[in-house]
């Protein structure tokens, strides 16, 4: 078992996940879980175990989806004859029913259960994404052509995604090699090691849909804990006996007599060295490439410089005077994390973001809750479907302008001033007593059109007697202080950048040659990224990336699901070939481009194009290379197979 740490800080989830029986013993545990857990999700697995359609007649007029007005609490004594009839069942031998629900009886669970209806369209993700229908390996599928002993893939990065990718080759039976740069698996939760480092996408949803953990111990991940999953899932799944580490992929280039591709690896000595593969995934990580900001004299600066996304552990920031440039995810993080300890913070807040508030953001999962999740049956997957449900494609409206919404409104559509207030009230309750920093940090622009940052203590931080917020624009830095246009001067001892990453330039330092020689960084420029799907280009037959242009899910949680379906498409289009006596496919020209016709006549709907939206999913022409402008249920639909049509295969 591999013991290191990513973010540097101990293991702080247990990894000794238990299996679930029944009957269960009625023990004071199982008592108090009961009392303790989500009670919604204590219905869906009551109906589950039983069937008992009945008693989703009692609840379906007590539960409503988030921000639905007025709400009716559901009755104490329904829950409690609810977690009492739940209690017998679980104890009782015999008392539960070994069959799986019917799908209408599902169907109606998962509607009751969230408090609105759960259409057709969205039971296949549900089924697979919530770990109730994980799908036959394809290895052990009837009537499927296994790989050629000699077909080699070869994955680009050991993080979420090349992760997933290595996982689901190994379960179809194709030799591949991951390339990874760390000395470690994890990408981004390898890396991004600074204080308060965590993820907003809830923890009982953000993670592979094969390896479902009750374990979490809040219900947001800190980075530690996000990195400890990863190292689990490489463990369990010996992911590491695939990854060849300390080596960088420099360059990509297609042979079209042999239909493979020569790829040159760097190793840590500086050799390089040339694999010839058939085929090439990408798991770059588009929040991966790090960048210094343009700041005039960032190199002058003779005290100490750094960026969230390098961050020294050893570094100790006790009675600096320390300034952090940059409010987005990153900086919001690391600000309430190092305030207590510094001298004097000084924020530099270039643009405003919006800012949400979770009241469930920094709570620890409660023993009961815990006891729930490990052992109760089917609770933890029930649960996931909860919090999928309302952190992804719930919030999809947030980001669709409804086109009768006044145009002069500073939001787009109802969902979306919904939020906006909900904001603002956080906003004004926090700093009711600081109404300087009510206009200060106020956004001009709607909500969702930028990445929303959540609050897990950064406008408590910015409250601080040492701390400062400026957000006026930096005119240069010297060699002892950040110099703004208006003429202040801020003298300090360290800078922060926790300015982002090259996002735009999707090809990275990567050289990339296809078909007849063509090159990817002259079709695409710097940051003009083109797909078919997020996933192919015309001419660079069996390159696949993940998460590659308008792929992202910008509306929501959900990255997970998007690296899963990516993966999942992928070996389809291989298996596809292989089959077939092909040793590769490539997308065909027209498909391609009604595909981009397709995604910028639908970005003129979206949130995105309104005139006040400024986000990194742009780029430096405006346009938005980064976002899927639908639902995430839409990619996974669209994504089961590739449409033979589409391709050719060589
Ligand atoms: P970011 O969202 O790109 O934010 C960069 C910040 O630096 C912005 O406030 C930006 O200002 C500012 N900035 C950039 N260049 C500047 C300059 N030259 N002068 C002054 N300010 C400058 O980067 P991030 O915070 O690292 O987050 C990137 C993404 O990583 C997130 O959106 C998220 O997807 C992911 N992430 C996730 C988590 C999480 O899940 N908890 C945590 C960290 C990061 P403007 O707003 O004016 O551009």
């Amino acid at each position: 078992m591999a013991t290191q740490l990513g973010a540097g800080e101990d293991r702080s989830i247990a990894l000794d996940w238990q299996d679930r029986r029944l009957p269960m013993a009625d023990t004071p545990d199982l008592r108090a879980a009961l009392a303790e857990a989500n009670v919604q999700t204590l219905l869906m697995v009551y109906v589950h175990l039983t069937h008992d359609a009945a008693m989703l007649d009692v609840f379906q007029n007590y539960i409503h989806p988030p921000f639905a007005m007025p709400g009716t609490d559901i009755p104490v004594e329904c829950q409690t004859d609810l977690r009492e009839k739940l209690h017998h069942v679980l104890v009782t031998p015999g008392a539960a029913r070994t069959d799986a629900p019917s799908q209408a009886l599902m169907q109606r669970m998962m509607s009751v259960g969230v408090g609105e209806p759960v259409d057709d369209e969205f039971l296949p993700l549900l089924m697979d994404q919530i770990g109730f229908e994980q799908p036959v390996p394809r290895r052990e599928r009837s009537g499927r052509a296994a790989p050629p002993a000699d077909f080699k893939v070869l994955v680009i990065g050991a993080g979420l995604t090349g992760m997933a990718a290595s996982i689901k080759l190994t379960e179809a039976g194709y030799d591949h090699v991951v390339i990874e740069k760390n000395p470690e698996v994890g990408g981004t939760w390898y890396e991004n090691r600074y204080p308060g480092v965590g993820v907003d996408t809830p923890s009982h949803f953000y993670s592979y849909s094969f390896e479902i953990t009750p374990e979490w111990t809040t219900y947001h991940p800190v980075g530690a804990d996000m990195q400890q999953y990863l190292l689990h899932v490489a463990d369990k799944y010996d992911v590491r006996r695939h990854v060849q580490f300390n080596s960088v992929v420099t360059a990509l280039a297609y042979d079209d007599d042999t239909a493979m591709w020569d790829v040159t690896v760097r190793r840590a000595d500086g050799q390089e060295e040339v694999l010839r593969v058939n085929a090439v995934i990408n798991g770059h990580g588009p929040l991966n490439r790090w960048k210094w900001p343009d700041i005039p004299g960032l190199d002058r600066f003779h005290g100490r410089k750094l960026h969230t996304a390098t961050w020294d552990p050893s570094l100790d920031l006790t009675g600096k005077r320390v300034a952090v440039i940059g409010t987005g995810a990153s900086g919001a993080q690391l600000v309430p994390a190092i305030a207590p300890q510094v001298e004097q913070l000084t924020v530099f807040m270039r643009s405003r973001h919006w800012v949400l508030y979770n009241p469930e953001i920094a709570d620890q999962v409660s023993p009961g809750m815990k006891f729930a999740l490990r052992h109760i049956p089917h609770f933890r997957e029930w649960f996931r479907f909860r919090v999928y449900w309302f952190a992804a494609d719930g919030l999809f409206g947030n980001v669709l302008m409804d086109p009768d919404w006044p145009a002069d409104s500073p939001s787009v559509s109802a969902l979306n001033e919904g939020m906006r207030q909900y904001a603002l009230a956080h906003l004004h309750a926090k700093f009711a007593d600081r109404p300087d920093l009510i206009e200060r940090l106020t956004p001009d622009f709607p909500i969702f059109s930028k990445r929303i940052i959540l609050d897990n203590g950064w406008f408590d931080a910015l409250k601080r007697d040492n701390v400062a917020l400026d957000n006026g624009r930096i005119a240069e830095i010297t060699e002892t202080a950040i110099r703004m246009e208006d003429g202040t001067e801020h003298e300090v001892d360290v800078i922060v950048c926790a300015t982002g990453f090259d996002v735009a330039n999707m090809m990275g330092n990567l050289d990339i040659h296809g078909r007849g020689g063509r090159s990817l960084r002259d079709e695409w420029g710097y940051d003009d990224p083109r797909s078919y799907l997020g996933v192919t280009v015309p001419g660079y037959p069996n390159y696949f990336m993940t998460v590659g242009p308008n792929s992202a899910p910008n509306h929501a949680a959900g990255q997970n699901l998007i690296s899963e379906v990516q993966v999942n498409y992928i070996i389809e289009c291989l298996d596809w070939a292989v089959a077939a006596g092909h040793r590769a496919v490539e997308a065909r020209q027209e498909p391609f481009e009604a595909w981009n016709e397709q995604i910028a006549t639908r970005m003129r709907q979206m949130i995105w194009s309104h005139p006040k939206a400024n986000s990194y999913y742009n780029n430096a022409n405006k346009r938005n290379f980064m976002s899927w402008p639908y639902r995430l249920v839409d990619y996974w639909n669209a994504m089961r197979m590739p449409d033979k049509d589409h391709f050719d295969l060589h």
